[in-house]
């Protein structure tokens, strides 16, 4: 192998870091490749890149790990963690992160400006990996995905050139990275804006064990009327009787409504008032609070584990889909019901590949990997979710957890979007050098 680039912060098998650098959050499988470029700079992306061109190598790329979705066993590995740049411009209400940057950094650094990202439920994700996937938010109903909130992007394409993209700079590359994943090459940062938001009120309403069904149908009878301002989920989970747990959840069966809001407290009380008098709730610990605890709304599990999980974007979720989610089969999962809407069903302002907007619900359901196996648990939550499959729009990218084959990447995006993608990934990757992840196939003519 050759090449005319220098290369720098590489790492393989046998180096002591390999291990650590090809590791992420998702501990089911990992990366394998022949190199690591473990990137400080744009510029060492750039030459791993073009090393990977020059010696006919596909690509893959890793921050954090949450959304590893095909591995490379011989490719090379760009890791991002070290790009970790971050700057707020307050007055023009922007982020710029580098593509280490995760949200729980942005949402830091934005709080004492008295502003907030477009985040999603775990802060430990990357910005880039959530944004250019979608990015479904915790106001996202109000504030609509975070790709629609992105600027512009520095990205490195297949031959090797690092790129400034925007509205006005290779516009389709631009429509194509906000939604359409890491198909078009390596971010290496990327700008975009933040909302005037220091607190919200929120947290979460938890039902359990005979009060679940109930609470459940109530809940999404509830979302159906409730404004954009306000952006709900509920989660099902049969909770261990284990450390781990919160102790009012343990060895029980749990429905957490979580809420986030960012009108006042008192209109939220109003707005929440009808769910509390479903049933007396196991816990309520709805509040207004600073947007640096927003993570408490979901808290998300902190640490790298197994795991695989599906979902589906649906118009509906009726009596018989409600029965499923509460069956047997989805008792050992964690499932997930997403209110969706309001800015979410609207077009951002500069169009981008975003799928499925006129989707009201998406529901997912998801299992570690500790004492099931994968087969065991796909096709537990393929019976989860059979019964929502007569609504079904499509499915969210960003919530599909594992290797999967193309027909997830049909089902995210509406033929037209998908051709359009493919044709954008005809004229920036006709090699398909990006192709670990949930690949779009170039345009063959
Ligand atoms: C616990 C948890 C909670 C989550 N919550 C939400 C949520 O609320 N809303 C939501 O929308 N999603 C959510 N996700 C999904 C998450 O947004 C995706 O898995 C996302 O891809 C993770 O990005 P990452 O950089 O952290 O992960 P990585 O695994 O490092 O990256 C995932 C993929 O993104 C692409 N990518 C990453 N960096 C770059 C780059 N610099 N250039 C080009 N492509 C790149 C690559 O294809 C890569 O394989 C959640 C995931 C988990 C595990």
């Amino acid at each position: 192998m050759t090449t005319q680039n220098p290369l720098k912060n590489v790492l393989s098998a046998q180096d002591t870091g390999y291990d650590e650098e090809r590791s992420g959050f998702q501990a089911a499988y990992a990366h394998r490749p022949a190199l690591v470029v473990a990137a400080e700079t744009a510029d060492e992306v750039r030459a791993g890149v073009a090393y990977a061109r020059e010696n006919g190598l596909s690509v893959a790329v890793q921050s954090t790990g949450h959304g590893l979705s095909a591995a490379t066993n011989s490719g090379v590995l760009i890791s991002t963690r070290r790009l970790k740049d971050l700057t707020i411009d307050a007055d023009r209400r922007t982020a710029r992160a580098g593509a280490g940057v995760t949200w729980a950094e942005v949402i830091a650094a934005g709080a004492p400006h008295g502003l907030a990202p477009v985040n999603g439920s775990a802060p430990g994700v990357g910005v880039v990996g959530y944004l250019t996937g979608g990015g479904l938010g915790i106001l996202g109903r109000q504030f609509g995905y975070a790709a629609d909130h992105v600027r512009g992007f520095d990205i490195v394409t297949a031959d090797g050139a690092l790129r400034q993209v925007d509205a006005e700079r290779e516009p389709e590359l631009f429509w194509a990275v906000r939604g359409g994943g890491g198909n078009f090459g390596v971010v290496t940062a990327v700008e975009f804006d933040l909302m005037p938001l220091a607190t919200v009120y929120g947290g979460i309403l938890a039902f359990a064990d005979e009060q679940v069904e109930r609470a459940l149908a109530a809940y999404v009878a509830w979302a159906e009327n409730a404004p954009e301002e306000l952006t709900s989920s509920a989660a099902l989970m049969a909770w261990p009787d284990a450390p781990f747990a919160p102790e009012a959840f343990r060895g029980r069966y749990v429905l957490t409504v979580r809420i986030a809001f960012t009108g006042s407290a008192e209109e939220g009380e109003r707005l929440v008032a009808p769910l509390r008098e479903v049933t007396p709730p196991l816990v309520d610990d709805l509040r207004t609070m600073p947007y640096t605890e927003s993570h408490t709304i979901h808290s998300d599990p902190p640490a790298p584990h197994p795991y695989d999980g599906d979902n589906l974007l649906v118009d509906a979720v009726d009596a018989a889909a409600l029965r499923a989610l509460t069956g047997p089969d989805a008792r050992g999962a964690v499932v997930q019901v997403k209110h969706l809407g309001g800015a979410l069903a609207r077009e951002a302002k500069v169009p981008n590949a975003v799928g499925h907007r006129g989707a009201h619900w998406l529901v997912t359901v998801l299992s570690a990997l500790f004492e099931v196996d994968r087969g065991t648990a796909r096709a537990a939550h393929g019976r989860v979710l059979e019964p929502l499959q007569e609504r079904k729009l499509g499915r969210n990218l960003n919530h599909l957890f594992g290797e999967f084959g193309e027909e997830v990447v049909r089902d995210a995006y509406e033929p037209e979007t998908l051709r359009r993608l493919a044709e954008v990934k005809a004229a920036y990757d006709p090699a398909n050098t990006f192709r670990h992840n949930y690949n779009v196939r170039p345009k063959v003519d």
